[in-house]
């Protein structure tokens, strides 16, 4: 509770003096010993470790997607590791069980749009979500041979996807990244003319994934319209909606988002968009009895553990057999808190990403390309021309004003490329980030940028 109350005043980031940290995370490879010590005493130096590092759960970072990490979760996660009840199957924990099917039957039907029936598995993040999509679709649309099987992803699409293909043995040069139009967004007449052009090269086109929100801008593909070429061309259609699912909980965020309750799976990171701790992700799917197809599998050893109950065995929904109940961790906060207090914040953090689109729209040294669609700003230093040498000079003064910003212990954002060009983003998803702290990223950013486009 200490450390929560201290962390608006805690700085974004450890010390610089890389020589401290270096040598305090040699003392941490050190082995176990063979007899044990005072736990007071490794409690105080485990502090130490936690204050050298990026403070992921304060007000101030705004870098990369963070996540602030309830701490009813926290708790929930404490009172389920001390039980230690076996999350694999229904048998040996029913009402467990159930439990965690409630939270991912909330999140397929009321967030996602989902029809009845349709459910899913919690992971420990957006990878491995999107993983167990592909090997899905995968096995639904291609069955064992696979050879040929192709996939198709936006060129702003998050790296996992890509991964999760490789992993779940797709050749890369099968692997096909559709262009995006000059908003971000993938082109869906692009992508129906390559997957006609690849079916008639002999591929076998098997999935579509959209993004329901890009890491770097937090931009929305066209999903309905993807939804459709994925039906016309009969393709797995899977929505990214790591970052931007849980918006779906807003009135505007379902606009945006629409279309997500066209998909046939939804890769969801409450870990994110819903401020758990790291480690909770989630994909839900249309019709699970796709997700069993792909991911069954017992040994006799398992033969007492069958259940009838109409519950679900998660090890047999995933790759994983030993698993704790996982569902503890989303199902404590939302039932302490209530869905209307995460549906607010998130509005919050919409309206403040408003909020730094029009002050930063107003500088004349910056340009700000996009709109934010949803909590995501991304601006850059504003070039004197439209030639090369003005594009460089403004990409070098972008990474200056990443430097000055960032030296303010109060508040940190990250850096990303964007059409070849320095693109600073503000990304603000952290439940504890409020206009206060917002409005001295500003004031920060107002002070060191360029006072009129870089000459
Ligand atoms: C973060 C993110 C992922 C990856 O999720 P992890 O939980 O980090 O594994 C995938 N897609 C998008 C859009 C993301 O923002």
């Amino acid at each position: 509770m200490e450390f929560i109350e201290s962390l608006p005043r805690r700085p974004t980031r450890y010390s610089p003096d890389s020589q401290v940290a270096g040598e305090l995370a040699q003392t941490f490879l050190a082995p176990p010993p063979e007899q044990g010590r005072d736990l007071k005493g490794l409690l105080q130096k485990l502090d130490g470790a936690i204050d050298c590092a990026l403070e992921t759960a304060g007000p101030g970072y705004m870098a990369y997607i963070p996540g602030g990490g309830l701490y009813t979760s926290a708790l929930a996660e404490f009172y389920a590791r001390s039980t230690n009840r076996y999350g694999g199957n229904a048998f040996p924990a029913p009402a467990l069980t159930a439990l965690e099917e409630s939270v991912l039957r909330w999140m397929a039907q009321d967030v996602c749009g989902l029809p009845k029936g349709s459910t899913g598995l919690l992971t420990t993040g957006g990878s491995m979500a999107t993983f167990s999509a592909v090997i899905t679709a995968r096995e639904d649309r291609l069955g064992e041979e696979f050879t040929r099987g192709t996939v198709y992803v936006g060129d702003h699409a998050h790296h996992s996807v890509r991964k999760a293909a490789r992993l779940a043995g797709i050749s890369a040069r099968n692997i096909r990244v559709v262009p995006s139009g000059e908003n971000l967004r993938m082109d869906v007449r692009v992508a129906a003319e390559m997957i006609r052009q690849d079916r008639a090269a002999g591929r076998r086109p098997f999935l579509l994934v959209g993004s329901a929100g890009t890491t770097d801008t937090g931009t929305v593909d066209p999903l309905p319209a993807l939804a459709d070429l994925a039906a016309e061309e009969r393709l797995w259609f899977h929505v990214d909606a790591a970052y931007g699912g849980f918006f779906r909980l807003t009135e505007r965020g379902r606009r945006q988002l629409a279309g997500t309750e066209q998909a046939d799976s939804v890769t969801l990171d409450p870990h994110k968009s819903l401020f758990l701790p790291f480690g909770t992700g989630a994909l839900v799917v249309r019709d699970p009895t796709k997700l069993y197809a792909a991911h069954e599998g017992t040994g006799s050893y398992l033969q007492d553990l069958t259940s009838e109950g109409g519950l679900p065995d998660y090890s047999h929904m995933g790759p994983e057999l030993t698993r704790e109940i996982r569902g503890l961790r989303v199902w404590l906060p939302l039932h302490v808190h209530g869905v209307s207090a995460f549906r607010e914040a998130l509005d919050e953090k919409l309206n403040l990403a408003e909020r730094v689109h029009d002050r930063l729209s107003g500088l004349p040294g910056l340009e700000v390309p996009w709109h934010p669609d949803l909590s995501i700003v991304a601006f850059r230093v504003r070039p004197r021309d439209s030639g090369a040498a003005a594009a460089e000079a403004a990409d070098e003064a972008t990474r200056e004003l990443l430097m000055k910003i960032n030296n303010d212990p109060r508040v940190l954002i990250s850096s990303t490329v964007v059409d070849g060009r320095q693109t600073l983003r503000v990304c603000i998803i952290i439940h504890r980030t409020h206009e206060d702290r917002v409005d001295e990223l500003l004031d920060i950013i107002e002070e060191h940028c360029p006072v009129t486009e870089v000459k």
